[in-house]
């Protein structure tokens, strides 16, 4: 280049696919200032050398809509910019060799066929017509997808390119990008290698593998690693005559592709191998890791047994190349918290070509509209958190992440490195009460607990888990005597200040006027009236309000709450020193009484909360129930708190005193149809949608919401209703499971789970009806669900399954 502008609309740093393929759709969305900075050449990082697979079956509905848009983008791609991509559609072939696989195979092609993708359920004879010479032993089933592809990732790169520069983009090649220019927390520019600056209104960090290192020097969380990524090319093979789908093994963690009459055999082994430890080369281009042919041989020896041709077949290329994992194998896209106007897409795990068409869509339109234009909590990278970007816990999660591609996507499955990394002050306490623990962003809490001679841990299932009994126990106690919950990951936040309670009137969907000690749940809304959180706050001074959020979606509430506080100068602050232990059930008020020996906290009413005095410790004592139950949420510092849950278990015992952990949490809410943020939920999603109606008060003056939410129909065409299955011997549900009105899909099921208290197979689901989801529609038609292929009868209500009219928490 040989003089760069003085600035532009959108900077973009990065010449990858990713990168281009965002100038690309900045374009054509009518962005057309952009520039683009490649420190190299286009494609020299990862994207180069990447095997081009395009598959279109992903395991949640959004990843699945962004897969299928990139595959069909990639048909038209050449003729939209005139640069051949290579792109064909070949087909794809993924085969079981074990029932559970099967079953989640199944699973997916019920996603896929609800997202009009072709997915066919096929057996292993019909696999031979599609790969002759295939060694089909063990393989018991297969899914096959005629719309899914193979690219020339270099050239498509290009024609995204091209695309941009047609549409009014300027490309660099070699012009390194040395940092951004920050003012006032925001991206205003940055600053070349060579020292100029160009100003811009928004910068994307589309910078692979790079991206970590550029984006700690701004103190932004990026939390990504690179690992060595193998593949190996043949000779030409005999009976390579035309053209085959590409074939996955995914047991046997290999792909085979058909490559110009030769195979390409790539493989996601399970203990992968973390690289640039320290740091990524700056001269990196156009190259490739040295060979570890001994780590690949197993994996060899695997494909010469599944498709013996291969013993014979010369290896042209054994290709060893760096790409970026993140700790839950999704990608990062969106806005970062730290920084206005940083953008980030980076950390592609080995799908980025295919993911590349629908990231660089989203994240275009996410710059032009100010917000996600749809639900992309999946990949928004304020999921992510500080400890997160440590080295050591990278590298060590980075061994698993690779493998997880392939890896079975189990319900609850637990990551196997790098935990630990919080710890509840109860950690010890529960482990020694049998707790299996599971982790949410990083903390561990108790899923359910173990008997004597049970051991859960590793077991997992899409049928009924190990652990249904121990859960049922559980769920017993909270609906027959009392239940203690460690509820410690959920975060704390004041909001204080003289104008908190404007501030809240402003965010919150509810009145928020209300008494010093009454507490209420509702939602902070954004001006499209989708949620943003779902939160409860107690009003505990004239001028101070205690907002508890949920635990995964911590750093994305306390963002959310952080920049409007600064916008109405009050002051918000993460009460880390304080924690919440869950008392449920019927005996609950009888036991705290004992504990307390403050009698006043028998006639505490619901949705109000007061301190008192246990032992020398201060309690604060809310009563409010996430599990439908009578029940009290018993915050206390957390230096107290080991004090409190051994007093609490010493008193509790003859009241038949149970711990539960949030399998039996998740169940109870699930019979209650209480709703969880980033499943039902979503910033997309507005309280009338999700039936929650009632926390909005449209009375109150002008709120952030409030013309958003007026002017949206009085039955709402698409709505969150409760689903049970009908049949005794119902299948477990997960979520994204197509709901059927008289045969036409009208939706999909958002969360699921046994609900242990009513014996029943439950979920949340998302339904449409052009007319309006109105309980006499509900009640005059006939619904279904579609498990794994197989189609059940459900009952669907607004009204909960359990305890519809809420007597047992008021009790
Ligand atoms: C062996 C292998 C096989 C693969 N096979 C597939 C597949 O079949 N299908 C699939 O979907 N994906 C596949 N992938 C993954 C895919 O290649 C990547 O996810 C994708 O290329 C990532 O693109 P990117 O643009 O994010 O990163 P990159 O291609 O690495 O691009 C980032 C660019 O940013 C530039 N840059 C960094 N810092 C700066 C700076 N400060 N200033 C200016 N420029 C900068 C770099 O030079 C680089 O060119 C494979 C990967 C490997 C390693």
């Amino acid at each position: 280049m040989n003089q760069p502008p003085q600035d532009a609309e959108v900077i973009i740093i990065g010449g990858g696919i990713i990168g281009c393929s965002i100038a690309f759709h900045l374009t054509q969305i009518g962005i057309k200032d952009v520039v683009l900075f490649e420190r190299q050449k286009l494609t020299s990082g990862t994207t180069w050398h990447a095997a081009g697979l395009v598959a279109q079956l992903r395991a949640s509905q959004n990843m699945t809509r962004l897969a299928q848009y990139t595959a069909q983008l990639f048909k038209d791609l050449s003729d939209i910019t005139g640069q051949e991509t290579g792109y064909q559609q070949t087909g794809s072939l993924t085969l079981a060799l074990n029932p559970e696989r099967l079953e989640e195979l199944k699973r997916q092609a019920t996603l896929a066929r609800a997202f009009d993708i072709d997915c066919e359920t096929i057996s292993p004879e019909d696999a031979l017509q599609y790969w002759p010479g295939l060694n089909i032993e063990q393989a018991i089933g297969g899914v096959y997808l005629s719309g899914d592809g193979q690219t020339n990732p270099i050239d498509t790169t290009l024609a995204f390119a091209k695309g941009a520069r047609q549409g009014g983009a300027l490309i660099a090649e070699d012009t390194e990008v040395a940092r951004l220019i920050i003012e006032d927390d925001r991206a205003v520019g940055v600053q070349l290698r060579s020292g100029e600056s160009i100003r811009a209104k928004t910068v994307v960090l589309a910078g692979g593998m790079w991206s970590r290192h550029f984006a700690a020097q701004h103190q932004v969380t990026l939390p990504l690693h690179a690992a060595e990524h193998f593949y190996l090319v043949t000779e030409p093979i005999p009976s390579f005559t035309s053209m085959r789908p590409t074939l996955r093994i995914p047991d046997e963690q290999t792909y085979y592709k058909y490559d110009a009459g030769k195979l390409l055999l790539g493989a996601f082994e399970l203990n992968a191998k973390p690289w640039g430890m320290s740091g990524i080369p700056d001269d990196f281009c156009f190259d490739s890791l040295p060979e570890d042919f001994t780590h690949f041989e197993p994996l060899l020896d695997q494909a010469v047994n599944r498709f013996p041709e291969l013993e014979q077949a010369g290896i042209q290329l054994f290709f060893n190349g760096p790409e970026s994992f993140t700790p839950d194998n999704r990608y990062l896209l969106g806005e970062a918290p730290e920084i206005k106007q940083l953008f980030v897409a980076a950390g592609f795990n080995s799908i980025g070509i295919q993911s590349s068409g629908g990231a660089g869509k989203v994240l275009a339109d996410w710059i032009k509209q100010g917000r996600p234009p749809m639900d992309l909590w999946d990949v928004d990278i304020r999921r992510t958190f500080p400890f997160q970007n440590s080295d050591h816990f990278l590298f060590d999660r980075t061994h698993e992440s690779l493998g997880l591609l392939y890896d079975l996507h189990w319900p609850d499955r637990q990551f196997k490195t790098a935990r630990n990394q919080r710890l509840s002050p109860l950690h010890s306490s529960l482990i020694a009460n049998g707790a299996l623990m599971g982790e949410v962003a990083g903390y561990e809490r108790p899923l359910v607990y173990q008997g004597k001679d049970e051991s859960f841990a590793g077991i997992y299932t899409y049928g009924r888990p190990i652990w249904f009994h121990a859960c049922q126990r559980e769920c017993d106690a909270i609906r027959g005597t009392v239940a203690l919950f460690d509820q410690s990951s959920y975060p704390i936040y004041a909001l204080s200040g003289a104008s908190a309670l404007t501030c809240l009137q402003w965010i919150c969907g509810r009145d928020m006027d209300i008494e010093i000690n009454q507490v209420v749940y509702t939602q902070l809304l954004n001006d499209a009236g989708g949620i943003e959180a779902d939160v409860t706050i107690l009003r505990s001074a004239a001028d101070e309000f205690l907002i508890t959020g949920g635990c995964a979606t911590a750093r994305r509430d306390a963002y959310f709450l952080k920049t409007h506080a600064e916008a109405f100068d009050c002051t918000l602050l993460h009460r880390e020193e304080l924690c919440t232990l869950g008392l449920m059930g019927p005996q609950s008020k009888n036991l705290l009484c004992l504990m307390t020996d403050d009698q006043s906290c028998a006639a505490l009413p619901f949705y109000r909360s007061m301190t008192t005095d246990v032992d020398g410790t201060t309690l604060r004592i809310n009563r409010l129930s996430y599990v439908g139950e009578l029940g009290f949420e018993l915050v206390v510092d957390r230096t107290d708190a080991v004090d409190l849950f051994k007093h609490i278990q010493t008193l509790g015992e003859p009241f038949g005193l149970a711990l539960a952990g949030f399998y039996a949490m998740n169940s109870c809410r699930m019979e209650k149809g209480y709703r969880h943020w980033g499943d039902d939920l979503t910033d997309q999603t507005t309280p009338f949608e999700a039936g929650l109606k009632f926390c909005v008060d449209l009375d109150k003056p002008d709120f952030i919401a409030k013309s958003a939410l007026q002017a949206l129909p009085k039955i709402p065409q698409k709505r969150l209703v409760n689903v049970a299955i009908v049949s005794d011997c119902a299948p477990h549900m997960i979520h994204d499971e197509p709901i059927f009105c008289n045969g036409q899909q009208v939706g999909l099921t958002t969360s699921a789970a046994w609900g242990h208290r009513i014996g029943r197979s439950l979920a949340v689901a998302s339904i449409a009806h052009s007319g309006g989801v109105s309980k006499p529609w509900l009640q005059e038609n006939r619904f279904e669900v579609e498990v794994a292929g197989q189609r059940y009868p459900v009952e669907i209500q607004f009204d909960a399954f359990y305890d519809p009219s809420a007597t047992r928490p008021r009790s």
